[in-house]
Order: structure tokens, then sequence, then C-alpha cells
């Protein structure tokens, strides 16, 4: 089969290797319906983040089943799938609480390290253990270029919103002041969701540096502010000067951490939502 392989920072080729097999009766064959680049490809495309060679690249793919081990059950031959960016065992004490991205048996997909990965799925051919309880059936009703989103890209971001702003009252949902500092995919998905869990009451503020993903943020409903012009104080404005009640940092790296708490602290102080911010990002 084809593959797209990492050889080091800005470069990588499509080469030829064995297509994988069935190993454990809980894996699965998958061959290739959709995949995308994700941020974290480009990372280590970049150098940005050090990478041990020689793995397939990406984590967000849709599938067809070609072949299954015996021992599973709910899925069949040829249905169409979404592939989680990591695999989930469904019995150790995360997947018991729904937190299956914490899975104590997870292998990341097109990982920049060799242990607990599989190779990634911009390949003809994909295997994935422990399928059972990873692999999401395709819904029909969902068009393949959105659905490649479903992989990573949306869950990412519904989730970080949904961990703050699912169930809230009415009268909080209109208090809330939530941030979402990068408007990229993930983060136009976490704008999407903030705004569907608050009924669109919620001011949700879209804060980044480049014109035309303020322009979508904006779009969505979401109120645009340029990285550089000020975010604090109009965030501080916005919210009476208590700052924001939730912040989503969806730049995904550990330089952006420090900023998304400045929106929350003015004086210096760790606050409840400083402590909600912290808690999302890890949680993303
Ligand atoms: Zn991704
Ligand atoms: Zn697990």
């Amino acid at each position: 089969m084809r593959a797209v392989v990492f050889n080091g920072p800005f470069d990588v080729k499509v080469v030829t290797k064995p297509t994988p097999r069935i190993r454990e009766p809980t894996d699965a064959i998958l061959k290739a319906s959709s995949t995308a680049l994700c941020g974290s490809d480009l990372r280590y495309y970049r150098g940005h983040q050090k990478a041990t060679p020689g793995f397939v690249c990406g984590h967000e793919t849709v599938e067809h089943i070609v072949a299954l081990g015996d021992s599973v059950k709910n899925h069949q031959i040829g249905d169409h799938v979404v592939v989680p960016f990591s695999t989930s065992c469904g019995g150790c004490f995360y997947c018991n609480q729904g937190e299956s991205s914490r899975c104590l048996k997870a292998a990341l997909l097109g990982c920049i390290t060799p242990t607990f990965s599989l190779d990634g799925g911009q390949a003809e051919c994909l295997l994935v253990t422990n399928v059972t309880s990873s692999l999401v059936k395709a819904l029909s009703m969902i068009a393949e270029d959105l659905l490649v989103l479903m992989a990573g890209v949306f869950p990412t971001g519904y989730f970080a919103a949904s961990r703050f702003l699912k169930n809230l009252p009415e009268k909080q949902q209109e208090d809330t002041v939530a941030v979402v500092l990068g408007c990229g995919p993930v983060g136009i998905c976490a704008i999407a969701s903030a705004l569907h869990f608050t009924n669109n009451k919620a001011k949700v503020f879209a804060v980044d540096s480049i014109p035309e993903r303020l322009e979508a943020a904006k779009k969505l409903g979401a109120i645009p502010i340029n990285l550089l012009d000020n975010p604090i104080e109009k965030i501080k404005e916005a919210s009476s000067g208590r700052g924001a009640d939730v912040v989503m940092e969806v730049v995904g790296h550990v330089d952006a951490l420090a900023p998304s708490a400045k929106f929350l602290v003015w004086e210096c102080t760790m606050n409840r939502s400083a402590s909600q911010a912290l808690l999302s990002t890890r949680k993303m």
C-alpha cells in the first residue's frame, strides 16, 4: 500500500509499505475514505516538536472496514467509520468515566513517539486496535468532507466548550463571558459549540491575529478581537471588570497557556476562572 511517512522536519514522502494485517481478535483493518491534516501534524513537520521518524502521518481520518478480528461484534465489514485520534479500551477507569481520550491503554494514531502509537491514517490502509470501543459508525446524513472533522477537530472544540458551558441555567447562559484563544479549525468548532450550549446567549469572544479567522468567528456569532488590539481590556469591560468566566486555549501550544490566563486574572490572583481555563486546556 502507499502511505505518507515522516522522515524528519520538512521531509515527508509517499512510500510503498506492507499492507497491515489483523494481529489481535480486537483489531480491524480499514481502507481510507477521507483524511485531513491537523495542526498537530504541522508541528512535527515544521520541526517545532521533536518526533521519531518513520511513522505514517495523520490522525484525522474516515475509513471503511475491510477486515475484522474475530471478537469484534458491533462492527461489520463494509461499515463506514470515523476513527478517533486515539483508541480506547472501553474498560479502564477513564473509559468508564466516559473520558476515553484519557484511556490508560490508548494508542495514538500517527504519533510522534513510537510507544503506544499506531501508524496514522494517511495511507491506503490502517490497522486499528480495540475497535469495539474505538471506532464510531459514520452517520450517512453528514457529508464526507464534514465527517472527517469528527475524528479530532470538532470533538476537541466541542468537549472543551461542553466542560463548562453545557447545561448552564438560563440566567447563567446570559451572564457568561467566554473567550476562545485561537480561531483555527478547532477554535471555530469551540466557538460554535460554546454558542450552541448557551443558546447563543453567552458573550463569546474570539481572539486571533489572522483577519480571515476572526471574520469566520464573527459569522458564527462570536465577538472578534485582534490579539494585537488590547483584548484584555475589552474582555474586562464586557465582564464588569471580573474577567472571563471560561477561557478555551485552542492554539494547542504551551506558550499560549500563560496569555490565556491573563484574560482571567486581573490582580495577580488565581481566581476560579483561571483554574477553569487550565482545566479546560488539559481536558483538550
Ligand atoms: Zn488532530
Ligand atoms: Zn480505557
